[in-house]
């Protein structure tokens, strides 16, 4: 298991086209999470259906970056209104947000939506100013409008301090610095900046096992597959726990797998601590909004709110 202090659980959030998929496949580039010859075949987050065509289904909203002795757990959050209940659920399992601005386009209805959750959460968000490449790159004027955004939608002192940093993903550089000549040739400015800015998990591996399951997942071999962040405790392969519906109602089950994640593959673990964020499998009729609890503490966790047709599948 990972030293907790070297845990960074952050989401992703940008309005479409504005650079995610391109900023998460230069960060596995550039910190080798990614073999080279994975990275012609794979971009990041939306490789979904390769994967599947090699059996080997993986899930792309998770991604895990190893970045010097950190273990970076990225969450993609879908920007469409229609996933209110999703992205809520997300920024709940993380500590701190990036939030993607295209450095000519500027804010947009999708960058207001997800900000909105994200600071909702009382996260405090990284701004990357993507595309600082593009020769009408207005940066300055960005900046302003963003801070517009985080002001009428409430932010909170500590929320409108937020750091910015310059990138462009496609060319894989970034700085703390506006103009694109001080760009430096690699993405550490982002790296630094989510390492040094957004705090470890700070749950507790001593306390009773305590997981809510946030994101559902299927695979025909495994059956469905509860996303989550671990709340409390540690939890095994193989071990009895107690699931806890959103009724109250307690029954008790057997985790087959644990998963964690790198780059963009689940990996299998046998063990993971307070702070994870994991995928486990072998709880056939497991839901989102559920808590995984030790048995011995069948404690729920507070139901979330869910709103949209995930939940339909049985
Ligand atoms: P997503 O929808 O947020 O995942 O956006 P993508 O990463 O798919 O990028 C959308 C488009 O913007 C693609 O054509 C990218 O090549 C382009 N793009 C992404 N980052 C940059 C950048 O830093 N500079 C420029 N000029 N284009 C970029």
């Amino acid at each position: 298991m990972h030293s907790r202090d070297k845990i960074r659980n952050i989401a992703i959030i940008a309005h479409v086209d504005h650079g995610k998929t391109t900023l998460v496949d230069k960060m596995l580039q550039q910190s080798g999470t990614y073999r080279l010859n994975e990275a012609v075949q794979e971009r990041a987050m939306d490789s979904n259906d390769l994967e599947r065509e090699r059996g080997i289904t993986i899930l792309a909203k998770n991604t895990a970056i190893n970045y010097k002795d950190y273990l970076i757990n990225i969450v993609d959050t879908p920007g469409h209104a229609d996933f209110g209940g999703e992205v809520e659920r997300i920024m709940k399992m993380v500590d701190g947000v990036l939030l993607i601005v295209d450095a000519f386009e500027g804010t947009m209805p999708q960058t207001k939506f997800v900000l909105r959750k994200a600071l909702e959460q009382n996260l405090k968000p990284i701004v990357v100013l993507n595309k600082i490449d593009r020769p009408a790159a207005r940066p300055s004027e960005v900046v302003d409008m963003v801070l517009d955004l985080f002001i009428e939608l409430g932010a909170t002192d500590e929320q409108l301090d937020f750091t910015v940093v310059y990138a462009s993903a496609l060319m894989g550089t970034s700085s703390m610095e506006p103009e694109v000549e001080k760009q430096e040739n690699n993405m550490e400015a982002i790296f630094q900046t989510v390492v040094s800015k957004i705090p470890a998990p700070t749950e507790s591996i001593d306390e009773p096992l305590q997981f809510l399951v946030t994101l559902m997942d299927y695979n025909e071999y495994l059956g469905r597959i509860a996303i989550g962040r671990l709340n409390r405790g540690i939890v095994k392969q193989g071990q009895t726990v107690a699931v806890i519906n959103r009724e109250g109602i307690v029954k008790q089950a057997r985790i087959e797998k644990l998963f964690g994640f790198v780059g963009l593959k689940r990996i299998e673990i046998e063990q993971a601590g307070a702070g994870d964020i994991i995928a486990l499998s072998g709880i056939k009729d497991i839901n989102i909004g559920e808590t995984i609890a030790d048995p011995n503490n069948p404690e729920a966790l507070p139901v979330l709110k869910i709103d949209e047709p995930t939940l339909q599948m049985t």
